[in-house]
């Protein structure tokens, strides 16, 4: 028992350190609470869902699609609380 704990601090430790860079893009983007799911598309570049209650205002959607992930990091910083009738019953609280 004690043994597998102890594996799962180690092995948990490993993937942690293996960041080549601890503070990445993807890696801020997705410690960013508005964040819900970030996906790579490849040649179409980055979706990000955005957690709920929150809308990207330059597109009006609840997630953004961006080609590189410093676009989309940008992108994330103007994402605000969202009004819409879906989102308005999750954000009642910060009215
Ligand atoms: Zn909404």
């Amino acid at each position: 028992m004690k043994h597998l704990i102890l594996l799962e601090i180690l092995t948990g430790a490993d993937t942690w350190t293996s960041e080549s860079q601890p503070m990445s893009a993807l890696a801020r983007i997705q410690a960013d609470p508005r964040t819900k799911e970030v996906c790579n598309e490849g040649e179409d570049g980055w979706w990000v869902m955005l957690a709920d209650g929150y809308c990207w205002p330059e597109g009006q959607t609840h997630a953004i699609h961006e080609r590189t992930l410093k676009a989309v990091w940008r992108e994330l910083r103007t994402v605000r609380l969202c009004h819409c009738s879906e989102c308005k019953i999750l954000n009642t609280h910060d009215l």
